[in-house]
């Protein structure tokens, strides 16, 4: 279960990943009590199939189906680590209609990190908050040069983080292909801890072309899809796919992500799963529609079936359902969608004029791992709370 050691080895020339639905009769043929009591382990059927048998018995409650999530996954070491999100810009080239970012939206003010407000970011959540993971993030851009262009300059900027001690980088631009795979990848040895973050959105092709086709490079599903085919082809190992939950039926998107994530896992790749509710954004009520139950149901079958795979979990969720589901999750992300947002000292900017949506929680990213960590819970990429977050017995202070 450790994720940093014993890769297995990558299974160069796999087929690209096809995502299929499942069969109504293999389904029904799932003993959903006896497979909550022995695992996964104990059926030949496709976790595909079993999540759905689970997602459909209403005979088994959310909370019974969270508690043998969380027994599962708690041997996991580390139990839970952290990224921060960096958003490097907010120029995007498509036209994903739930987004603030996409490229019609002329009302939000556009902004581009420099070089030198990369590494400021940088080392304000090193220095300030303790972290030592950072995901990385742009818009997903038209035509060949500004393509490999981003990812030389992502490619760098995670050069840049590892160099500086970071100990675990996402990145996340969109979809990829092997040349622009190259030009980030020169900047990295295929066994460093970098992870290619691309949520498919939905795995639905028609809710696909109603969100995303309105324009751009994301229009291309099955570009978009093939990526990280392309990165585990190229040698690199880590990966995180996603829905945006809200989009699509929920059994749908429950039933296809976890045939991607197994089909990645086939391929060798350590995988981290992402299932983040839609959130309002400028000018977009965005509401996902999907009820805190059904949520957790969702995350608890994934996290059920595919416990070798890390959920990763951020504040766009209230600070109420970030406890419940907490212990369902192997990755912990708190942070800001906003341009260059962090301050020293300060909590983030998330201002509806430049962030790509609008979190529910803002406290400081040492502010909730430490609350995190003061519940008994080790998070690791995070090396403890500034002062400024001690607990005031802890910095002397007296009632
Ligand atoms: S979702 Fe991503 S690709 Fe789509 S408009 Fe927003 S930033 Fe651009």
């Amino acid at each position: 279960m450790n994720q940093e050691i014993n890769l297995p080895p990558a299974q160069i020339g796999t087929r690209y990943s096809t995502i299929e639905g499942v069969d109504d009769d293999d389904v029904r043929a799932i003993e959903t009590r006896v497979v909550l009591e022995q695992g996964v382990e104990g059926s030949s059927a496709p976790p595909e199939v079993i999540a759905c048998a689970l997602m459909r018995d209403g005979s088994i409650s959310t909370a019974e189906l969270m508690q043998a999530a969380k027994e599962r996954v708690v041997i996991r070491e580390p139990r839970l680590h952290t990224f921060v999100p960096l958003y490097t810009t907010n120029h995007c080239d498509s036209e994903c209609k739930m987004c603030a970012m996409r490229k019609s939206n002329d009302k939000l003010k556009r902004k581009f990190a420099t070089k030198l407000e990369i590494e400021e970011q940088l080392r304000i959540l090193y220095e300030s908050e303790g972290v030592r993971g950072v995901g990385l993030l742009t818009g997903e851009y038209e035509g060949t040069f500004s393509r490999l262009a981003n990812a030389f300059r992502v490619g760098w900027a995670t050069r840049t983080a590892l160099d500086m001690g970071f100990e675990r980088v996402y990145f996340n631009i969109g979809s990829m292909q092997p040349d622009e795979i190259q030009a980030l990848g020169e900047w990295i040895e295929p066994d460093e801890p970098v992870t290619m973050c691309v949520f498919q959105e939905t795995y639905d092709r028609q809710k696909y072309v109603r969100f995303m086709g309105g324009g751009g490079p994301k229009t291309d599903y099955d570009q978009r899809l093939r990526s990280f085919d392309h990165w585990i082809d190229a040698g690199f190992r880590y990966v995180n796919p996603g829905v945006l939950v809200g989009l699509s039926d929920e059994e749908t998107e429950l039933v296809r992500l976890v045939s991607h994530v197994s089909h990645l896992a086939r391929r060798g790749a350590i995988v981290d799963v992402s299932l983040p509710r839609l959130r309002p954004a400028q000018g977009l009520r965005n509401a996902s529609g999907v009820p805190d139950d059904k949520y957790l149901r969702m995350l608890a079958i994934v996290a059920f079936v595919c416990p070798d795979q890390r959920l990763v979990f951020t504040t766009r969720e209230s600070a109420e359902v970030q406890e419940r589901a907490i212990d369902l999750c192997g990755v912990f992300s708190p942070g800001s969608p906003d341009v260059a947002p962090y301050r020293r000292g300060g909590r983030a900017q998330n201002d509806e004029e430049t962030s790509q949506f609008l979190v529910a929680d803002l406290r400081r990213p040492s502010e909730i791992l430490s609350a995190l960590e003061a519940t008994g819970r080790e998070v690791a990429h995070f090396v403890g709370a500034p002062e400024e977050w001690a607990a005031p017995a802890e910095r002397g202070e007296v009632a």
